[in-house]
């Protein structure tokens, strides 16, 4: 079946992101949206995902897959999938047991709000996420890949963070059969530029850091059918993985 999916979404965790993007209003408006799959992908972190998770299942929600767009010390953005907390919460700490340890200034980056699942603010992160950590994106895409999870090459199409800027190329033994584009891309303009990137499938997503940039009517991403959302997130998670690697 057709599954539609926003699968990179940013919650008032990231300091870039609006502090109103709270797990409980970016599911709900997911959910208004008509998506089946969002995935909640702060800098570095799953903080809020299981906030998040917990809340769409209360109120018959999207399936929430927990993420994390992390940022390889050669400061490409990658967007990481997981089947559950666990995988992403081990490998948010070997990520962030390679970060600096530097602190958020919210007057300079923003505030880093986390949220439990009654969609009250619990605390602020206080270690800045926007930085690089010192694993490079092979050593990330190994990490998220053992876990069950994906790594897929963050907005490609752009600039800023982009492995096509910062490498030149998507290597072709980075483990993926998907690349990400930004919802400012020309799909048909990209793959004509880029010949080399025409075998890759694309998912497009939003990125969002307001409530008003969540995806609608979302990507679609052709997946078996499933009864529950752990068993979709597997679903989902099987569509995306490198075929070759499966
Ligand atoms: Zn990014
Ligand atoms: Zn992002």
């Amino acid at each position: 079946m057709i599954a539609r999916c926003d699968l990179h979404i940013h919650s008032a965790l990231s300091p870039c992101s609006d502090d109103d993007m709270s797990p409980g209003l970016i599911v709900g408006l997911a959910k208004l949206a008509g998506l089946d799959f969002i995935a909640i992908t702060d800098h570095q972190t799953c903080g809020n995902c299981e906030a998040a998770m917990a809340i769409a299942e209360a109120y018959d929600g999207p399936v929430v897959v927990p993420g994390m767009e992390a940022e390889s010390r050669e400061e490409i953005h990658l967007l990481c999938l997981f089947p559950d907390l666990a995988a992403a919460r081990d490998v948010e700490a070997l990520i962030q047991a390679s970060m600096l340890p530097l602190k958020n200034r919210p007057d300079i980056f923003g505030e880093q709000l986390l949220f439990n699942d009654d969609d009250d603010v619990t605390g602020r992160e206080t270690r800045l996420l926007m930085q690089a950590c010192q694993l490079s994106c092979d050593e990330i895409a190994r990490l998220v890949l053992e876990r069950g999870g994906v790594c897929i090459p963050a907005h490609l199409d752009r600039e800023a963070n982009s492995m096509l800027t910062s490498l030149g190329a998507v290597p072709p033994d980075f483990p993926t059969d998907w690349i990400e584009l930004s919802q400012r891309a020309d799909p048909d303009q990209f793959f004509q530029q880029h010949p080399d990137l025409a075998h890759y499938q694309f998912l497009v997503d939003s990125d969002a850091h307001h409530l008003s940039q969540i995806d609608e009517p979302g990507w679609p991403v052709d997946i078996q059918s499933w009864s529950g959302p752990a068993e979709a997130r597997l679903r989902l998670l099987a569509a995306l993985r490198p075929q070759s690697r499966q």
